[in-house]
């Protein structure tokens, strides 16, 4: 089939089917052409502006191109819509990395210390969690909390290149845990390209390890951030040439946005994004409203429910 009648077939279902799509920056260049530009995605961004999009949509059915964590937040903040995903056993190292018996010891450990979680952790952990937050407003949300000591779960290089920013900026201290995203984690045995990258500007995301952000500390041009900033960043630099640390993708939209702009990158892909595909999408599409739509809705059970938004929606009020 063609595209165009691919994109016009999808869009029917969709208008048929009342079905709002988003998709994280971390899909396949397929999966991220926007309705706007003559594709069939209503919104293309990271886990913050999807989980926002997510609550404000008027859709009663959101499918949802990313990894299970995200669409099971995009139900908790919309409990009376129904979420599907193209591929719902797509996992996650790092929110695989902790469960809710883990905050509890922590927080036997660390009495009345608050526990900030990172939005990528199961709708389990985050009954847990006393706030959540994305790689874009962690530092605004540990503002906000009213504690000099923080729990910081799950990510670990992510905890390690906040904690100077974090001690500098607030006079506060993360105690972390030892969860990791095995994609930014492999930039550590993929840094061959970073030496010949001199003349360029380095982008690190948050979850990149210390060992290699640690170069912006020694002078090395650039920035650490979320996949936003990134975006940002790369926008208001005069520079041509960039090194880009995250997933591979992510590459889509900056070249897309910044044509002039070159990206040198090892390029590491996310096995769990991409579990995503066309194929299963047009599939899960057709789904919907059938009595397969099962094989592809996200569901949560309502005690976990109940608890599992309030860290979310805390964060949500906070980052407004
Ligand atoms: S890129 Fe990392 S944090 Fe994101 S879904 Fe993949 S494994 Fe999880």
């Amino acid at each position: 089939m063609k595209t165009n009648d691919l994109y016009s077939q999808i869009n029917k279902i969709k208008k048929e089917k009342d079905v709002v799509i988003l998709s994280h920056y971390y899909m396949s260049n397929d999966l991220q052409v926007e309705t706007k530009d003559g594709g069939f995605v209503d919104f293309v961004g990271d886990s913050l502006g999807l989980s926002i999009q997510a609550s404000q949509t008027k859709a009663n059915n959101i499918l949802f191109c990313g990894v299970r964590f995200m669409a099971e937040t995009a139900l908790l903040v919309n409990e009376t819509k129904q979420v599907f995903m193209p591929d719902p056993s797509a996992g996650c190292s790092l929110a695989s990395s902790i469960n809710a018996k883990d905050v509890i010891e922590l927080r036997k450990k660390y009495p009345g210390v608050p526990v900030m979680g990172y939005i990528n952790t199961y709708a389990e952990t985050k009954t847990q969690l006393d706030v959540c937050c994305t790689s874009r407003n962690a530092i605004k949300i540990a503002a906000s909390l009213p504690s000099d000591k923080i729990i910081f779960v799950p990510d670990l290089y992510m905890g390690q290149n906040l904690q100077m920013r974090v001690q500098k900026e607030l006079g506060k201290e993360l105690i972390l845990w030892n969860g990791a995203c095995e994609v930014h984690e492999a930039f550590a045995s993929h840094n061959s390209g970073m030496k010949r990258a001199i003349d360029a500007e380095f982008l690190f995301h948050w979850e990149v390890p210390k060992t290699l952000t640690s170069i912006l500390d020694d002078g090395a041009k650039g920035m650490i951030g979320g996949t936003t900033d990134i975006l940002s960043y790369v926008k208001k630099s005069p520079k041509k040439k960039f090194y880009l640390a995250s997933e591979c993708d992510l590459g889509v939209a900056l070249k897309k946005e910044n044509q002039d702009k070159e990206f040198i990158t090892p390029c590491i892909h996310c096995a769990y994004m991409k579990q995503n595909n066309m194929v299963k999408l047009l599939a899960a599409l057709k789904a919907i409203g059938s009595d397969q739509q099962q094989k592809y809705q996200v569901t949560i059970d309502k005690k976990t429910m109940q608890k599992a938004k309030m860290p979310v929606l805390r964060m949500l009020e906070l980052s407004e």
